[in-house]
């Protein structure tokens, strides 16, 4: 941030008085502009046995595949968020089930809660995905998944399911998980 939002003055880069950690501080008018984490919502959409994962149509990691997921707008909430996302990178209906993980990546201040979800119907690709399938166990690409969040999500999934109880697991990606992912640069 070079300029402050509020009345267009440049802003700086310091720690408040009263505070413990650097804001953009406007001089001008006074305002101290917060930045906080970004929730990312998604499902978990299940078909029967099969698993319903979309390939990535754009970056980071297009061509890699991920669970229907997005970030958060205001004014909805995080139900509403995950279902969105499934119908516009999925197309596709869902009867949402309990929150089932829940995953920090405080290293790019990100939240994830992915849904448990029910497929109602048909699905497709939609403008963010090349593509949208239905996987059983054996044929989900864990090699080419998009991010460390959808991979903790399938594990817990298929660690649960013979179970059939799926209590809320809560998880942290750390840099090296990301950097499995995304390379060390
Ligand atoms: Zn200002």
């Amino acid at each position: 941030m070079n300029f402050c939002s509020q009345c267009g003055e440049k802003v700086r880069f310091a720690v408040p008085q009263g505070d413990d950690r650097p804001r953009h501080l406007c001089d001008a008018c006074g305002t101290v502009h917060y930045q906080n984490p970004r929730i990312v919502a998604g499902t978990l959409p299940v078909s029967g046995s099969k698993v319903l994962l979309c390939r990535r149509a754009i970056a980071p990691r297009k061509g890699y595949w991920t669970l229907p997921a997005g970030y958060m707008e205001n004014a909805e909430t995080t139900q509403q968020a995950a279902a969105r996302e499934t119908l516009e990178e999925a197309c596709a209906e869902v009867s949402l089930a309990n929150l089932y993980t829940l995953i920090d990546l405080p290293h790019i201040n990100q939240v994830y809660m992915i849904f448990r979800a029910e497929l109602l119907g048909d699905f497709g690709a939609g403008a963010e995905s090349e593509e949208v399938a239905l996987f059983e166990e054996h044929e989900i690409p864990w090699e080419a998944l998009a991010f460390p969040t959808i991979e903790q999500t399938l594990r817990h999934f298929y660690q649960d399911r013979p179970s059939g109880h799926f209590p809320l697991h809560t998880g942290t990606v750390t840099p090296e998980d990301r950097e499995r992912y995304f390379g060390s640069a």
